[in-house]
């Protein structure tokens, strides 16, 4: 049968220098074999469970379809960009290559490693640079083993901020107003973004530029701005056109994949309503897009909420936020989809919530299917 679930992988980061500096300990443990990810209850607990007030600290196990510690360089074990993008990255290039849609989404607080594991830096690239980089060697390893196949790959990048659209491949005008794009929704491709730059792309080296360019512009914004980086969502896409001409039938197809990979906004942004005081400052900030998706991968993941005679499609509240409208199909339609749930190695709090909103996507099922037409 079609369709399948998402993928759900966690990935540990090291110690920053202020953890190290207020002797952080660990409260990660992943074993190598089962895939296990533990978090442990803080040695502290009593100063723990006062902050916590009510609720017990205590040791809680998850397991996901990967768990990748980047916690100790020198463990045998020890997950480099180069290990996420083998266990992900590839396979989900190899599904494009296919026809199918696929969306990889990083999930969690802010300063878990979201950007460093889809971006990466110079000298580490993430998952976004790596899939571009394969990418083009397939296509031009291709070009000798299967001449009758021609490729044509276009990429946009946009930023979801405050429930507005920013084209990322448009220069940011320092004194103007920051140009903000209209979402519509088109029968045959659903909801999209008006007036986005499409980029087409021949090599590595211009898709480099355009990453890069997006990305400058996502810091400059940030900057700019207090802070948006941990408060907008980034959606970088490549859009993959295989044309392929039969040579005896004279007959032309066409398969068509979209790449998702989207860096969110961080986790912490969504629990304005939860009345712990210390949030409650931030009430302003309550990020909707975030929230909206929590409650849709909620509906996505327990169908029984499915009242009878009312249809999916009117309880999965997608239309509630701009994110969860534009990134529909990747959440629950056509779209092979995964998540990659980031968390920092010494925060009990943040971490539960992070990993179980991770066991909960699990059970989100797709269903992606090939993409392929005749054009003549
Ligand atoms: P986020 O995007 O979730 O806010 P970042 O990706 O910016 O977090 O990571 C926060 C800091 O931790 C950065 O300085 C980043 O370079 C570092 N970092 C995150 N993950 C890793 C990792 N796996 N290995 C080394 N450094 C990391
Ligand atoms: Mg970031």
């Amino acid at each position: 049968a079609p369709g399948g679930n998402v993928k759900v992988v966690v990935r540990v980061r090291g110690f920053l220098p202020r953890e190290i500096d207020r002797g952080a300990e660990c409260l990660i443990d992943m074993n190598p074999i089962t895939q296990a990810t533990t978090l442990l209850a803080p040695n502290d607990t009593d100063a723990a469970n006062s902050r916590f007030k009510t609720r017990k600290v205590e040791e809680k196990m998850f397991t996901f379809d990967n768990s990748f510690w980047s916690h100790e360089k020198e463990d045998h074990h020890y997950a480099h960009q180069a290990d996420v993008y083998n266990c992900l990255g590839e396979e989900f290039l190899d599904h494009n290559f296919e026809g199918y849609h696929t969306c990889i989404f990083a999930y969690g607080q802010t300063g878990s490693g979201k950007s460093y594991t889809m971006m990466g830096t110079a000298d580490q690239p993430g998952l976004i640079p790596r899939t571009c980089e394969d990418l083009f060697e397939r296509i031009e390893a291709a070009h000798n083993e299967t001449p009758n196949i021609s490729y044509n790959v276009r990429v946009s990048y946009f930023e979801v901020y405050n429930e507005h659209v920013r084209d990322l491949l448009v220069p940011v005008q320092l004194n103007q107003a920051p140009c903000y794009l209209k979402i519509r929704e088109s029968p045959t491709e659903g909801p999209y973004v008006k007036d986005l730059t499409d980029a087409p792309v021949k090599n590595i080296t211009e898709i480099l530029r355009h990453m890069k360019t997006g990305d400058s512009n996502r810091t400059t914004a940030s900057t700019k701005m207090n802070d948006t980086s941990s408060r907008s969502h980034s959606v970088f896409t490549i859009m993959l056109k295989q044309i392929h001409h039969d040579m005896e039938t004279d007959e032309t197809t066409e398969r068509v994949a979209r790449i998702r990979l989207v860096d969110l906004a961080g986790s912490e942004r969504a629990k304005a309503t939860e009345a712990t005081g210390t949030r409650l400052r931030e009430g302003s900030n309550i990020n909707k897009s975030l929230t909206t998706l929590g409650r849709v991968i909620a509906a996505l993941a327990d169908p029984k909420q499915q009242r009878p005679g009312k249809r999916n499609k009117d309880i999965v509240p997608y239309r509630d936020s701009i994110l969860t409208w534009l990134l529909k199909d990747s959440l629950g339609g056509n779209s092979k989809t995964a998540m990659i749930a980031c968390i920092a190695p010494s925060d009990y709090d943040e971490t539960l919530s992070t990993l179980r909103y991770a066991d909960q996507a699990k059970r989100i099922r797709t269903r992606a299917i090939v993409n392929q037409d005749h054009v003549s």
